[in-house]
């Protein structure tokens, strides 16, 4: 491959390559390995030859056994030592250098090299976050287990690396079975070799790795911090890329967070504006009223109204950058709208005195007063109280259950075809 004489066992040019004497440790080699590939990185210019050199190098050195191999008797005796099935003794350069800084690396797609990796599948979860926690930022941290390549095989599933092809399929993955379901009628099924699991190999019960028991994975448990910043929305994701479960041969997925609002008893948001009710008494309404709002940072606003004025049920009123920071642009924040409800006292509340005593007060009633005469010549009638609401949906029911009942009604005019027949 090298085109070096056999017969001189070279092995200093590996050290040389990545730049560290020979007694360098895994660290060093790690370090020196992940600096000259970022800067030969071929999607940053880099020369593809060296890049290639430079992940040759690192996973022999990395291995302890090859750089044992490497140390005695040079490169070419690793050639031999594993020559595997026609893919070549290296893994691909870029697998080598994904698996430090991850698929994305550099935003450079794959597919500009044509290779056949699968992407693994992306874990989407809720993550249930409370008005606050959108309001002043937050960070959560989740406690997640995740397959990984198992560390001592690096996902080959045996000691060594070699793998027979599975009995059960012929290679394939996949099994045909076939099912007479009835004269002459034969039903075909495809479905994954159970004696594989569908990778078309086998590995023989003494080759297994004993780390993954030829599983390939390994579980690896994890902590994620999860920051959610001022002012996302319901629905925003947060995606951690390449988080998902690793597979032999695949591009693991993210684990991505959509942000679910959990509603808040006082606060509604509504974009950038958050809304708030609050009942004033009737007095409160028509004389003036001052009372706090526990913002949720926990700051302390005062309310108040202008002398003189009066505040109508249902009407709102609004406090300028007291709602929610904006994203991105956490300084800049949306109103606050208060909503005022007024509480109105109960029948019997006033006496015919207090009445006599308000309505000297209160703005005049409508002057006409009905003579005698006139009361005379009306009816009398009685005021009932009523749930308008409650009243309107029963009617509503109603008129549901009649417009069912016109259906059923239909149905004896429809022709009777038995009858024409006789
Ligand atoms: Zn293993
Ligand atoms: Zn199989």
């Amino acid at each position: 491959m090298f085109g070096r004489p056999p017969t001189r066992s070279d092995n200093t040019k590996y050290y040389e390559i990545l730049g560290v004497s020979k007694s360098a440790s895994q660290d060093e080699l790690k370090k020196a390995y992940k600096k000259a590939a970022i800067k030969n990185h071929p999607d940053k210019g880099g020369d593809p030859e060296k890049f290639k050199e430079l992940a040759q190098a690192y996973e022999v050195l990395s291995d302890p056994e090859k750089r044992e191999v490497y140390d005695q008797y040079g490169e070419d005796a690793l050639k031999d030592g594993m020559g595997g099935g026609g893919g070549g003794p290296f893994h691909n350069p870029f697998d080598i250098f994904e698996s430090f800084f991850g698929a994305s690396s550099f935003g450079g797609g794959s597919s500009s090299r044509g290779r056949r990796k699968k992407h693994g599948e992306d874990v989407v979860q809720t993550l249930k976050v409370s008005l606050e926690d959108l309001y002043n930022g937050t960070t959560k941290k989740l406690s997640l287990s995740r397959n990984v390549i198992c560390s001592k095989c690096k996902g080959k599933g045996s000691k060594s690396g070699n793998a027979g092809r599975c009995y059960g399929c012929q290679g394939s993955g996949m099994k045909v079975t076939t099912r007479q379901i009835g004269l002459g009628m034969i039903q075909q099924m495809q479905h994954v070799c159970p004696d594989c699991r569908g990778s078309g190999e086998v590995i023989s019960e003494r080759d297994k790795c004993p780390q993954c028991k030829a599983n390939k994975v390994t579980q690896e448990k994890k902590v994620l911090e999860v920051h959610v910043e001022k002012g996302m929305q319901q629905g925003q994701k947060i995606v951690f890329e390449g988080q998902a479960d690793e597979a032999p041969d695949t591009i693991a997925g993210d684990i991505v967070f959509v942000i679910q609002v959990k509603e808040h008893p006082k606060f509604k948001r509504k974009h950038d504006d958050l809304y708030v009710e609050h009942n004033l008494s009737l007095t409160e309404a028509l004389c003036g009223f001052q009372f706090v709002i526990t913002h949720m940072d926990g700051r302390q606003l005062l309310i108040k109204s202008h002398p003189g004025e009066v505040i109508k049920p249902g009407q709102h009123k609004a406090i300028n950058d007291e709602g929610m920071p904006h994203h991105n642009r956490p300084f800049m924040r949306g109103r606050l709208y208060i909503q005022f409800n007024v509480d109105f006292p109960d029948s019997g509340f006033l006496s015919p005195d207090q009445c006599r005593v308000l309505e000297t007060v209160l703005p005049r009633k409508p002057s006409k007063q009905l003579t005698d005469m006139e009361l005379d010549d009306c009816e009398e009638t009685t005021l009932h109280d009523v749930n308008i609401e409650e009243e309107m949906n029963r009617k509503k029911q109603q008129q549901y259950r009649e417009a069912y009942d016109d259906d059923d009604d239909d149905e004896p005019s429809m022709p009777r075809v038995q009858c024409a027949q006789q």
